[in-house]
């Protein structure tokens, strides 16, 4: 089931200004930010559009659940973040899709909540963030 009028039911080069498309999982789609302040941060989208958490079907939940799972997984060993937040919202964007963010002890939101829309620019890693995802097992161009 896809939104015409959402940002993640049209293809993926309608995010390009702040989302680069990694792959697809079997459950999910995979971004990374281009704004890479907190190394490794990434989003994963629903392959379908759901709005909210519970509107998932059970098969759907438990897969897309384990997504997450993996692409923390593959960031912890990537990445060596110190903790990983995760934050679910959907206020403007409705579409469920689940920020994943490594922090580190060393980076400004370290103790304190990230910040969802920073105001820097893309940074210049994010290219190599995107191959290294690449990696996240089950993930196709
Ligand atoms: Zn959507």
């Amino acid at each position: 089931m896809k939104n015409a009028s959402c940002a993640y039911c049209t293809p993926p080069d309608g995010k390009a200004d702040v989302l680069a498309f990694v792959g697809s999982l079997e459950f999910s789609d995979l971004y990374v930010f281009k704004d890479q302040f907190h190394r490794g941060r990434c989003v994963l989208a629903t392959r379908g559009h759901y709005e909210e958490l519970h509107e998932l079907e059970p098969t759907v939940y438990a897969g897309y659940m384990a997504e997450i799972r993996t692409v923390a997984q593959t960031i912890s060993e990537l990445f060596h973040p110190d903790k990983i937040n995760y934050a679910l919202y959907g206020d403007t964007v409705r579409h469920v899709h689940m920020h994943i963010v490594p922090k580190y002890k060393e980076s400004k939101d370290w103790g304190s909540p990230f910040l969802l829309n920073p105001e820097s620019k893309p940074s210049t890693d994010w290219q190599d963030v995107v191959e290294l995802l690449r990696k996240v097992p089950g993930t196709k161009l």
